[in-house]
């Protein structure tokens, strides 16, 4: 018969199968009288949150659970997987309860990049899918960037009240709580967790000055994210980590881009048109001839057009294209989560593929 096992820190069940999900410990653990998850064993020595993986159970508790509370929601994205990380319908899980947009990740957009222009390109995005933001904010949590604004507006907008850090796993949610708490209190041994009303989970509690807490929420997992599509391994590779070097291509009509072999971008009508592709520096760009493409891709993706790795390269998602008429300047064709293409001139018509389930958007130029 199973025996449950719970960890001492927080109740949890402890499972010793899955790292990345809640509950885990190490098997060897499993030898002591008290034992304790990864999690709380990382916030009791280390006052570090790492990201727990959520099942869409809990998921739906946890929503759920927002729209209970009285409480700030600051809802935390990767500005370069917007559409990825946004965790659509959040906002009507939240109740009444206002809802502070943070982008993190600002330190790997090109300098050239207009901060104003992205916060507005958020705010617009954002009503498209039904979220008023009180506030939207950019910083970069692995850099310290703008955390002080940050804390400053999550301080000016929550009135006294609890503030609740949600988003989806990749976005530096953990990074972002843990600059936080050094920022709060001081690296002070005085964080605590607790759990969440009709949920065993627990959650993480950064004590502020006038009684109220700022509690961290586990990660929420959204399927359709680049990061989920690509072996862990590569995922350094693919996701930007410095600030992106454009790179320029003047394109005929009828050639073809490969990133890597994650996504295409076909130039098909417009005459000789210059494109610049903002993406991590660690990925190969390949030019081919449109003719040519499908060919190369079958042949090559996990070779020459990689990642995929080649062990991956059978099961990684058929590549789905999305066609565009770019009727002004300046327009980007952003692929969530691996970057964006910007067209410089307008009367082209594109295609542009992104695996199944990643999303395809166009939007003005950020620059
Ligand atoms: P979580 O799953 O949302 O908790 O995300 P993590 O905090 O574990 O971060 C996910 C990945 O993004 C890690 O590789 C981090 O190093 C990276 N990351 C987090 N914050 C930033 C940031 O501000 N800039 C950059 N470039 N990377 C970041």
């Amino acid at each position: 018969s199973e025996v449950t096992i719970s960890c001492i820190g927080c109740g949890v069940e402890i499972q010793t199968e899955e790292k990345e999900g809640i509950g885990y410990a190490p098997p060897s653990s499993l030898e002591k009288d008290q034992i304790i998850c990864q999690r709380c064993f990382r916030l009791k020595h280390y006052n570090e949150v790492q990201d727990v993986a959520l099942t869409d159970d809990d998921f739906l508790k946890i929503l759920n659970g927002l729209g209970q509370v009285d409480a700030l929601i600051v809802k935390v994205v990767d500005i370069v997987d917007f559409n990825g990380s946004f965790l659509n319908g959040l906002h009507r899980f939240v109740g009444n309860n206002p809802v502070l947009l943070i982008g993190n990740k600002s330190d790997v957009l090109p300098k050239s990049v207009k901060p104003n222009k992205l916060i507005n390109w958020m705010k617009y995005e954002a009503k498209q899918h039904g979220l008023k933001p009180i506030d939207v904010l950019l910083c970069s949590a692995e850099k310290g960037h703008h955390i002080k604004e940050a804390l400053a507006s999550i301080e000016k907008q929550r009135n006294g009240k609890d503030v609740y850090i949600v988003g989806c796993t990749n976005v530096g949610k953990s990074t972002f709580i843990n600059r936080v708490i050094k920022e709060v209190t001081g690296e002070q041994d005085v964080i605590t967790t607790s759990q969440f009303p009709g949920t065993t989970l627990d959650m993480i509690e950064i004590p502020l000055d006038d009684g109220q807490a700022i509690i961290d929420t586990p990660g929420i997992i959204n399927r359709d994210q680049m990061a989920h599509v690509i072996n862990k391994k590569d995922l350094k590779q693919v996701i930007p980590r410095k600030e992106m070097k454009p790179k320029i291509f003047q394109l005929n009509e009828e050639q073809t881009l490969f990133i890597g072999g994650l996504a295409r971008f076909d130039y098909l009508s417009g005459g000789r048109k210059s494109f610049t592709c903002y993406v991590s520096n660690e990925l190969e760009i390949h030019r081919t001839k449109l003719e040519k493409a499908d060919d190369l891709y079958a042949r090559h993706k996990g070779e020459l057009l990689s990642p995929p790795r080649a062990e991956d390269a059978e099961s990684f998602p058929e590549l789905v294209r999305h066609e565009f008429m770019i009727k002004e300047e300046k327009m980007d064709i952003v692929y969530s989560g691996l970057g964006w293409i910007t067209i410089n001139e307008k009367g082209a018509k594109v295609a542009a593929y992104a695996p199944k389930g990643v999303s395809v958007l166009i939007r003005k130029s950020l620059i």
